[in-house]
């Protein structure tokens, strides 16, 4: 096993694998001139060999979590190391080429992204620079990247996150995109990589790891708690058809965009695809009934799902979001 053969101290594991790829591996981290982290940061294995993945905390991102708030993983296979998402801050991204550092020497050959929010993205500045690493993202990518929302976002998180987000902090864009999705190969795994978008986002991907039955579901599947199908873009439908082709591939581990991995992905999966049928069921009646919402919603039957966590937050207004979808889908449009 990759992983353990090559724990061995941190800086000889620099100096080799600096020897070996011919790249300054001892660059990474704080010494690269990225702001200095305090925070406990550890890669932690999944109940999947040579899987493993940073675990953000909850809450939005501030100087008390240094912007670490969602979770990014990486595969080390024999040929080198897949990793998934960078998390939200260039020194975080740097962490994370450290840790990777300890556990192999093999060189860092791609990241696939699961969409370009903050919190997930600017890391890819450590990766960019500190190693050769292919940036994959679905192409629905690059509207985010060139948007209004991509700078007004980086200017909000140079005030939250100071040092950590500063002026040298840049969107890194992907070297790669696909539509439906791609299949990487890196030794003995497969990566699947589905186009699960527009659902809270639009270019929302997964990555299906085979044959370790292991899924980064980026912030699509949420695990025990009610997802967030608020935004102006969501596609429930669309959103259904990716847990759909996600799920004839039966994964067993789960790594979802925030909170804790499971190893039961099939129940995460089935209570996000659950909920998405759920409420596209009542409000589509509602729809073709002509109720109105607030009715609609008051005559919903939502204890199933009330004493989750986020169904304060977030229930009523996905309810609305997907009656107006459900609606347009009506009046015959997409
Ligand atoms: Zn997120």
């Amino acid at each position: 096993m990759q992983a353990k053969k090559f724990r061995i101290s941190m800086r000889f594991a620099g100096i080799a694998a600096a020897m070996l790829m011919g790249f300054d591996a001892l660059a990474a981290g704080p010494s690269a001139g990225y702001a200095p982290l305090s925070i406990p940061f550890a890669a932690e294995p999944v109940g999947a060999d040579n899987v493993y993945y940073f675990s953000g905390e909850s809450g939005v991102p501030g100087k008390q979590n240094e912007g670490f708030t969602a979770n990014a993983g990486f595969v080390i296979t024999e040929e080198g190391v897949v990793v998934f998402d960078a998390l939200g801050t260039p020194s975080l991204g740097a962490a994370m080429i450290d840790k990777i550092r300890e556990l192999t020497e093999l060189p860092i050959t791609h990241v696939v992204i699961s969409h370009y929010h903050a919190d997930h993205v600017y890391g890819l500045q450590a990766f960019r620079e500190l190693t050769k690493a292919k940036i994959i993202a679905q192409e629905a990518s690059r509207l985010y990247i060139n948007s209004p929302d991509a700078s007004q976002r980086l200017e909000q998180r140079k005030q939250a996150l100071s040092p950590w987000i500063d002026d040298n902090t840049r969107v890194v864009t992907p070297d790669f995109t696909f539509e439906e999705g791609t299949l990487l190969e890196s030794g003995q795994y497969r990566f699947h990589v589905v186009h699960a978008g527009p659902a809270h986002s639009p270019d929302d991907s997964l990555m299906l790891v085979e044959p370790a039955g292991v899924l980064f579901s980026g912030d699509i599947i949420q695990n025990e708690r009610v997802p967030f199908l608020a935004s102006s873009e969501v596609d429930t439908a669309n959103w259904m058809r990716a847990i759909g082709k996600v799920r004839d591939l039966n994964p067993r581990v789960l790594i979802p965009g925030h909170g804790k991995a499971s190893e039961s992905a099939m129940d995460a999966l089935n209570f996000t695809y659950d909920y998405l049928a759920y409420v596209r069921d009542r409000m589509g009646n509602a729809v073709e009934a002509w109720i109105e919402f607030e009715d609609a919603y008051e005559q919903t039957d939502w204890s199933r799902y009330e004493n989750l966590p986020a169904f304060e937050a977030s229930n009523k207004a996905n309810a609305y979001r997907v009656y107006l979808e459900m609606e347009k889908a009506a009046l015959g449009g997409s």
